[in-house]
């Protein structure tokens, strides 16, 4: 300071005295600039930016002699509707009068005609208060057509209501920064002079022209405020009004009557009205002064530290300010003790613009825009930082001495602990990365390589195996210092982007897997073994040996699913699956085929023998018994095969024979081998014929019924019939029941044949001289998906035939699905009067404790026990076992396939008493029991 007061003394001397006339300039440019930037409203806007300032400081209470009634949105929605009924203000007049107002002022809109009894309502009430009643008057923008655009007109009450009541003008001025800062005295209308409603709320006498600053250091809201429906209700203390000068207006936003005022945001009219008023009423109306003066001032200040060119020049800033602030001190003085606003504004602009001055010739013009550039680039850097930090990849920075440079937060994450700025990348980084990134360091100019993605695998900290992604970019960083940019400050860097795809790479490689394999049993599936195949049939490998392709499937694995359940079956063809692989050699190819079918591609000798000597050793490898879950379960399967031999077939074709094949092997009654031949190609969709044939058999009569004798073991009585149907097709002959029996069944044409049968095994029967028993075999089919016993008591009805005569054989398989409910149809069989017999008993996979649960009067044992009987010891065991429990239980036994006179005895030495088999008799037409039966008589 004391300097400063020392270059000001000796303003004259020396080096000074040269500057003299060029801080003059100076201080004239100032000036000058102050009054250009007038025109932009610059001073102006620093002027109410101030005043605002010193509103916000200053505090003033209002008197409490202006009480506002608020039109607020409560009142809106208690009254419902909008214009209210005028009579609504008349009932508020009367309140109000009645609580001793001393004057009331309406800031509503009364310009208009509303009906008749409402306007005379409001009129008399006004009459009634006796002249204390002023009605809003105001201009407004002029919006009809026969105006001329952007003419003011003006909204005065109409006649009748200012026969009994005093104008008062509403209409407020709007600032350049659109808020209201000031207030009319009040307009000259027409030629008559009419005071503002806040004049008049101020008991004004003065003029009615200019207008004042409204002192917004007076706070609205420690105004009296009273709802308008409280007041018609009469919910206010009483006195409120008594003695008080009381404006009516809208704070509702709906109406519309809102302005943007300083310090407040924006306040309803009525408010400012009310505000200005209070402000009058304190002689609070300010005026505004001193432009011109405070600018001299500020610029005969300033002037000695423009021209103190010796003293440091942070001190003549500092001496600025202190200026600066002297004078809003002073204006905040001046304005909370009189009614005076200080317009500090161009003073406070020259001072800034000194300040500016300064600076800039302190440190230079390019000096200055560099220090915002910096400031800018600090600022991005920051940014750049944090979103380097958050960014979803893990990336870490390294420089060519190998060391770290920056690790984002997912790369801490990712590598061990300790990875941070200034480690050796090798210490923490798979080797890899390191030498991607050394190579990318390594490369220079424009014949850098295109970066490549690698993927590393690495353990994460808890030990697990992860796969990283990365990728090695080159960027070379310049380093801008306060010295600027050099050559030397360009440095090389290598970013390491990595991403951790351990979970993606899990599951593309879970799905290649499913795309190849069956998960099950982790055989090829079939579209993969196509695939293979033709892989393995390249010609010169053909040239040598042949191959050939088997297929084979698991007899009856829909019944093993059928009694044990799904869980079985899988392990059952995970295991087959196993067998199998264990039986082929390495080069050989595997495939899970269809669920109950299994493929392979194998190479033979080349000999006639071989394949077929193959497959039957295929067939021994895997139809064997497996042990699941407790239960050994007796796989046997078909096998059906083709060679490729010398030249390429297409996979899919050899893939089809070896099916035709399967099928044809299928067809047979035990487990059978069936190698392709050219002549199988014309029966490739004999089944699908068969289906189509079918349909037509009826009504072509191509289906008969043979019965086969079952007779009394001891004395060779013929006791009863089993009746079995036969189909003998035009062209393709006789065609076996194992055949078509379960084509029937698939396409529930069995539910046909089977009714047509009974009905005519029934009318045979009927023409025998004696009365035999009849047995005719239902299928599942007919007893789950239709109604059998209807179909049997239409057979019964239709023939005569009686029902006690009649068994109905049904197979043991049927028992096992305990989700079909039998028990009904069942006992509705039985309420017909006919038997229940369980056919082919022992072929199932059901214990004993199923017989007991139907009411079954007989057991057919099946063939093969009895055609085994005498190799097998365990055979006679079982028949034994089933004998003695049928005995207990009150059952008959049936033994069927009896072929020799051996069978005939052992069986009758086990005690059981029926049976039948070619011994006695082959299945024959009706007219032969016919026969048989008179050559006994
Ligand atoms: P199934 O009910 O067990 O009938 C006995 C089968 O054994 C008959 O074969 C019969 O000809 C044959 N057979 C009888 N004695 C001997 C013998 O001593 N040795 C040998 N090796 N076989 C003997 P078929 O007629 O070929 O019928 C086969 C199967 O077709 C029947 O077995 C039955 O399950 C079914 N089937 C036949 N006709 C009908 C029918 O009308 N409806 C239904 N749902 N199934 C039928
Ligand atoms: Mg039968
Ligand atoms: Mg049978």
């Amino acid at each position: 300071m004391r300097s400063l007061f020392a270059s000001v003394s000796s303003l004259i001397t020396g080096r000074r005295q040269a500057y003299l006339v060029p801080a003059m300039a100076v201080l004239c440019g100032i000036a000058l600039t102050v009054l250009l930037l007038d025109f932009a409203g610059v001073p102006s806007a620093m002027t109410r930016l101030l005043t605002g300032a010193r509103f916000e400081l200053l505090e003033r209470e209002p008197t409490g002699k202006i009480v506002i009634v608020d039109i607020d949105a409560q009142s809106l929605a208690d009254v419902g509707v909008w214009p209210w009924p005028r009579r609504l203000y008349g009932d508020l007049i009367d309140r109000l009068v009645e609580d001793g107002a001393e004057q009331i002022a309406l800031d509503i809109d009364f310009s208009t005609v509303s009906t008749t009894e409402d306007d005379a309502a409001f009129a008399s009430a006004m009459e009634r208060a006796n002249g204390i009643v002023s009605l809003a008057m105001f201009r407004q923008k002029s919006h009809r057509s026969a105006a001329r655009d952007g003419e003011m007109m003006v909204n005065r009450p109409i006649d009748r209501f200012l026969d009994v009541s005093w104008p008062v003008v509403v209409s407020v001025p709007i600032e350049a920064d659109s808020r209201v800062w000031r207030n009319y005295w009040g307009e000259v209308i027409d030629g008559i002079p009419e005071l503002s409603l806040s004049a008049f709320l101020g008991d004004a006498s003065g003029p009615t022209d200019g207008n004042f600053w409204i002192d917004y250091s007076i706070d609205p809201s420690r105004l009296t405020t009273v709802s308008f429906t409280d007041v018609l209700n009469g919910t206010f203390p009483k006195d409120t009004f008594r003695g008080k000068k009381v404006v009516v207006g809208a704070s509702a936003q709906e109406l519309r009557d809102l302005f943007p005022v300083p310090v407040y945001g924006i306040l309803p009219g009525s408010v400012i009205q009310s505000i200005a008023g209070e402000s009058v009423l304190q002689n609070r109306a300010l005026s505004m002064t001193g432009r011109d003066l405070l600018l001299a001032l500020a610029l005969v200040l300033a002037f000695p530290l423009i021209f103190a060119i010796d003293t440091n020049w942070k001190k003549r800033l500092a001496g600025l300010v202190a200026i600066s602030a002297g004078l809003e001190l002073a204006g905040l003085m001046i304005q909370s003790r009189y009614p005076v606003i200080l317009q500090t504004g161009p003073a406070q602009v020259a001072l800034i613009l000194a300040g500016l001055h300064l600076v800039l010739k302190q440190i230079g013009f390019h000096q200055f825009l560099l220090r915002i550039a910096r400031a800018q680039t600090q600022n991005s850097r920051r940014m750049l930082g944090q979103v380097f930090d958050d960014s979803f990849d893990a990336i870490v920075v390294m420089n060519a001495h190998r060391e770290v440079v920056a690790a984002s937060r997912a790369a801490i994450g990712m590598f061990p602990a300790g990875l941070k700025p200034g480690v050796m990348a090798s210490d923490y980084l798979p080797a890899e990365m390191v030498e991607g990134a050394v190579a990318v360091l390594d490369q220079k100019g424009p014949a850098a390589a295109k970066p490549e993605m690698k993927t590393v695998r690495l353990n994460d900290k808890s030990g697990e195996p992860r796969m990283i992604e990365f990728i090695a970019t080159g960027s070379s960083h310049l380093d801008i210092s306060d010295e600027g940019v050099s050559e030397q400050s360009a440095v090389s860097l290598a970013s390491l982007t990595c991403r951790d795809v351990t979970e993606e790479r899990l599951a593309n490689e879970k799905l290649a897997y499913l795309a190849k394999f069956e998960p099950l049993t982790g055989l090829l599936n079939r579209n993969s073994f196509v695939d293979g195949i033709a892989e393995h049939l390249l010609p010169m490998n053909l040239q040598q040996r042949p191959c050939i392709l088997a297929i084979f499937s698991v007899r009856d694995l829909d019944r093993i699913t059928a009694s044990l359940g799904f869980s079985y079956t899988d392990r059952l063809r995970k295991k087959i699956a196993r067998q199998l692989t264990g039986f082929l050699n390495a080069n050989d190819l595997a495939a899970s085929i269809g669920d109950d079918s299994f493929g392979c591609l194998a190479w033979v000798d080349d000999t006639a023998a071989a394949p077929g000597e193959f497959a039957a050793r295929l067939r021994d490898a895997v139809a064997t018994g497996y042990d699941i879950g407790g239960n050994r379960i007796p796989v046997t399967v078909n096998v059906g095969y083709t060679v490729a031999i010398g030249e390429i077939e297409d996979p899919n074709t050899l893939l089809r024979q070896a099916r035709n094949a399967l099928s044809r092997a299928q067809t047979g009654l035990a487990s059978e081998i069936v190698g392709f031949d050219k002549n199988m190609e014309d029966g490739v969709n004999r089944r699908q014929k068969l289906e189509v044939e079918l349909a037509r058999a009826l009504e072509r009569n191509e289906m008969h019924v043979l019965y086969q004798p079952q007779v009394d073991l001891a004395t060779g009585e013929m006791i009863g019939v089993e009746a079995l149907m036969r189909w003998k097709h035009s062209e393709l002959g006789m065609i076996s029941p194992i055949e078509f029996i379960s084509i029937a069944e698939e396409s529930g044409r069995i539910i046909e044949l089977g009714a047509w049968v009974l009905e005519q095994a029934m009318r045979d029967a009927a023409t025998w001289t004696r009365p035999l028993r009849l047995a005719v075999n239902v299928s599942a089919v007919q007893l789950t998906r239709s109604d059998l016993p209807a179909a049997v008591k239409s057979a019964l009805t239709k023939t005569g035939f009686a029902a006690d005569r009649l068994d109905l054989e049904v197979t043991e398989s049927l028992f096992i699905d305990e989700s079909i409910d039998l028990k009904k149809p069942i006992a509705k069989l039985r309420k017909l009067g006919c038997s229940l017999a369980m056919d082919d008993f022992g072929t199932g996979y059901s214990g004993l404790g199923y017989i007991l649960r139907f009411p079954f009067a007989k057991i057919k044992i099946d063939r093969s026990f009895v055609a085994n009987m005498e190799k097998d010891r365990a055979n006679i065991a079982i028949v034994k076992a089933v004998v003695d429990m049928a005995e207990a239980f009150g059952m008959t036994v049936v033994a069927e396939g009896i072929e020799t006179i051996e069978h005939q005895k052992m069986l009758l030495d086990l005690g059981c008493t029926v049976g039948q088999g070619y011994y006695y008799s082959r299945p024959v037409p009706a007219s032969e029991i016919a026969n048989l039966l008179k050559m006994a008589a």
